[in-house]
């Protein structure tokens, strides 16, 4: 049954070529300025009609961008225009330009007025070539724009850059597959799959390379793409985009103990996920194995991401596992996440390089081995610098107490802060002679990043996020900087 939209709901969505063409924007404020860089935008020859300009447009009308006509508007101004827009605060001239606009059959649009306008102006999400155009019919400019800032976030940046790439291989895939059906399954397979991953981490080149093989060499795709992909430190709003991204393309999701189930669930349904461990001496799967499991998979053909706790090259063994990618020709990308210190270090409140206490930030491991802390202690103990300890919970005692013998003041501000960025985060914040007993105390269990410095300070008055269970030790003023 043929069902007819409402008449006023009954708009037709088209995309206009006006490139080269005459337009004429009447209004000379902020709102005229902005439809005229839509038109300009479009490559439309834009001539601005207003007695005066807001500084947007008069910068572009000595830019040479668009032509000024400084007057009122006259109805003879719409001859030979092929698009008409008038952004006024004055409502008869609005009118008469609609007016005269209807007479000569010029598209016109009145700013925030549906019913003297002839078309409407979308919100625009670009990824050129590609365009995509969101309308609310009028009804509401606010909810089209906050559609658009979902897509904006939800459609990779480089999506475009996959239409150009199947625009230039367009002609060499009808030689290849005349049938238009095996024409299609053979671009489906293409933007499913480690090609399409290709082009979205950037790597256009070898994407080329990968199709024209298949067009004008008749090989198979077969190769996989792995993308290591920094989780950061647990709270899922801080994913970046890429790593959205590769997660809800990915068929097989690799991931270790420190990856927060909320984000591996934002994986694909239908994906693969498979735990490699690394907890503490209970690795499910040792280096090489995960190493190996990654090749092996992506020679199936798998788009692969490989899920790491906070960045992937920052005390995270990234490194190693992309070294046997790269040797066996594998295609990787990597996309980079919040590292603990620097999640920690904003959801405590504690700014690590504050420059009226310190210049600069190491970031070591206390990880323990053969039961000792190995540090290059010197290094450490410098005056203006913030140390950022990973894997520091097993040796806390002696890296404080080593520390100290290599000259750091005993009663100098530190802060462990226990899983951090999660809504579970605790901070212990005491000195260098009294944080290891009170982090017994409180029994505080890795994930836990330790920040020494006088930074950790700032705290008191910079501290925003969770509640007060966050147990402190501390009797440190905080001078007034200003
Ligand atoms: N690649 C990771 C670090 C892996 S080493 C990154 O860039 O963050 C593991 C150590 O990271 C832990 O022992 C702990 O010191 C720190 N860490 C990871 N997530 C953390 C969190 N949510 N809170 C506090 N520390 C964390």
């Amino acid at each position: 049954m043929r069902r007819t939209p409402p008449a006023d709901r009954a708009y037709f969505a088209a995309f206009l070529d006006l490139r080269g063409k005459p337009g004429i924007v009447v209004g000379g404020g902020p709102v005229a300025a902005l439809k005229a860089e839509a038109l300009l935008r479009s490559g439309v020859r834009v001539t601005v009609v207003a007695p005066q300009l807001c500084a947007r447009l008069a910068e572009l009308t000595v830019l040479g961008t668009l032509r000024h006509e400084a007057r009122r508007f006259q109805p003879g101004d719409l001859v030979g225009a092929e698009i008409a827009i008038a952004a006024t605060d004055d409502a008869a001239v609005n009118e008469a330009v609609s007016a005269a606009a209807r007479a000569l059959r010029v598209p016109v649009n009145v700013a925030d007025n549906a019913a003297l306008s002839s078309f409407i102006m979308p919100s625009v999400v670009d990824r050129p070539p590609m365009q995509i155009a969101i309308s609310s019919a009028g009804a509401s400019p606010v909810v089209a724009r906050e559609l658009r800032m979902r897509i904006e976030a939800s459609v990779p940046f480089a999506f475009g850059r996959l239409a150009a790439l199947a625009g230039r291989f367009r002609a060499a895939s009808k030689q290849r597959y005349p049938d238009p059906e095996r024409r299609r399954r053979f671009w489906e397979e293409v933007m499913d799959g480690p090609v399409a991953d290709m082009v979205l981490s950037g790597n256009d080149r070898a994407a080329t390379e990968a199709i024209g093989k298949q067009l004008l060499e008749g090989k198979e795709l077969a190769e996989g793409f792995v993308s290591l992909v920094g989780a950061g430190p647990g709270n899922p709003d801080l994913l970046t985009l890429g790593a959205l991204r590769a997660l809800q393309r990915a068929s097989v999701i690799l991931y270790d103990h420190l990856v927060a189930p909320a984000i591996v669930d934002l994986a694909r349904r239908d994906a693969e996920r498979i735990y490699v461990g690394k907890e503490r001496d209970n690795h499910a799967l040792s280096q090489q194995d995960i190493n190996a499991l990654l090749v092996r998979l992506a020679r199936q053909g798998k788009r692969i991401v490989r899920l790491k706790g906070g960045d992937p090259f920052i005390f995270g063994r990234g490194g190693e596992e992309i070294d046997l990618l790269a040797a066996e020709g594998v295609a990787f990308e990597v996309v980079p996440g919040v590292t603990a210190a620097a999640g920690a270090a904003a959801y405590a409140g504690i700014p690590l390089t504050h420059r009226e206490y310190a210049d600069s930030c190491v970031f070591v491991t206390g990880h323990l081995r053969g039961g000792e802390v190995q540090l290059d202690w010197r290094g450490l103990v410098r005056a203006r610098q913030t140390i950022a300890v990973y894997m520091g919970v097993g040796g806390l005692e002696r890296i404080c107490a080593g520390l100290i013998a290599h000259g750091l003041a005993f009663d100098l501000p530190a802060a462990l802060v226990e899983k951090a960025t999660l809504p579970e985060q605790r901070v212990i914040e005491a000195t260098l002679s009294t944080l290891a007993a009170l982090a017994r105390r409180e029994r505080v269990k890795p994930p836990a990043l330790l920040i020494v410095g006088e930074v950790v300070r700032l705290r008191k008055r910079l501290a925003w996020f969770g509640d007060a269970r966050s147990s402190t030790q501390d009797k440190h003023p905080v001078p007034d900087l200003h």
